[in-house]
């Protein structure tokens, strides 16, 4: 940093090898000063994150600490999520797929899990074609009561059942507090919907648990809404987070939402956090999945989140967003050409 004065809010980015004590030490500085200290494990470091109204601690103070690489002004509101705390691109891994890397993950499966035949032919078909994350709904966030709501555990049971048999990493969603403490017995990665982007209690509780996170945005958050969700996890040390673009409400009703593409490089320029393309809920449309899928690619996107059901037709939730096993194994074999114009491998 320049100045002589760290700031208001700041960043503190720690030697991959610093000991707890020097950790402590630096949080116990910030803390006597008067700030709130937040400490996540980033991208393969540790940072702490500065916020509150203390006393400006100065610089070379802070610098001269062990175990203190450097200290950044944050500028924007998101500290441990920014850009400027990473050390690099953050990979997340969930179930021992890595998230964020060179090669672009997909995740797919069923909107919501329905019957053991279905989860055990989505698994087959999702796996053939390369995905590496097998999704599926057990607590479903449906616009109408009265729609189906989920299978809740049993449904979990059959999603890790199936995971399982074809070796496949797990993701389903979470809705509030009592859903998170069973999705925690059985899934790799568990997901806040758009409707829950904002719902920061379950945010915090994600946080804690320490599970790798797949947060969508919200149906009208702004990139900074849905960074400060991030952030939110983040602050409770949970550093695991995927960000997923899933299309934004507008004037636009041909479409089921609009997938605001740009965002996906614009947030990987203010984040160090992994992103992914949800083109099945942005979209709502099987037609427009495929061109979407490839454009996420060539946008940038680390990976994405694709709804696949044995037979689309009979799907209990989202039928007309959902790709047949063979529509998908095509546009994985076309993902593949785009990864690899664009340097990744898929
Ligand atoms: C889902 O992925 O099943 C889902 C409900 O998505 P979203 O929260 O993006 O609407
Ligand atoms: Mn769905």
């Amino acid at each position: 940093m320049s100045s002589d004065q760290a700031g208001k809010n700041m960043i503190v980015l720690m030697d991959t090898g610093s000991s707890r004590d020097q950790l402590e030490a630096v949080m116990e500085r910030l803390v006597s000063s008067g700030f709130q200290a937040r400490m996540m494990r980033g991208a393969g470091r540790f940072v702490i994150g500065a916020s509150g109204d203390g006393e400006a601690v100065p610089s070379p103070d802070l610098e001269g600490m062990p175990g203190v690489i450097g200290v950044i002004p944050a500028t924007r509101p998101y500290k441990l999520v920014s850009r400027e705390a990473g050390g690099g691109n953050s990979v997340v891994e969930a179930g021992g797929v890595e998230i964020g890397g060179c090669r672009i993950v997909i995740m797919a499966g069923p909107c919501a899990v329905e019957t053991p035949e279905q989860m055990h032919a989505a698994a087959r078909a999702v796996s053939l074609a390369g995905a590496k994350i097998l999704r599926g709904g057990a607590f479903k966030p449906r616009t109408s009561p009265y729609s189906f709501q989920g299978l809740e555990e049993e449904g979990l049971k059959l999603l890790t059942g199936a995971a399982r048999e074809y070796g496949l990493a797990t993701v389903t969603e979470v809705v509030d507090l009592p859903s998170l403490d069973i999705a925690l017995k059985y899934v790799d990665m568990v997901q806040i919907g758009a409707r829950n982007m904002q719902n920061f209690r379950l945010l915090q509780a994600v946080g804690r648990a320490g599970r790798p996170v797949l947060l969508k945005r919200g149906l009208s958050a702004t990139v900074e809404e849905w960074l400060m969700a991030a952030e939110y996890i983040a602050s409770e040390g949970n550093a695991g987070i995927v960000l997923c673009e899933r299309g934004i409400r507008t004037f636009e009703t041909s479409t089921r939402n609009t997938l605001d593409l740009s965002a996906v490089p614009l947030v990987k320029g203010l984040s160090h956090l992994p992103v992914v393309v949800d083109p099945s809920h942005a979209t709502g449309m099987r037609g427009l999945v495929g061109p979407m899928s490839l454009a996420a690619v060539a946008a940038g996107a680390d990976g994405l989140l694709i709804e696949v059901h044995p037979d689309p037709r009979k799907a209990l939730c989202d039928g007309p967003q959902s790709l047949s096993p063979e529509e998908f194994q095509k546009v994985a074999v076309e993902l593949r050409a785009v990864a690899v114009a664009v340097g990744r491998a898929a």
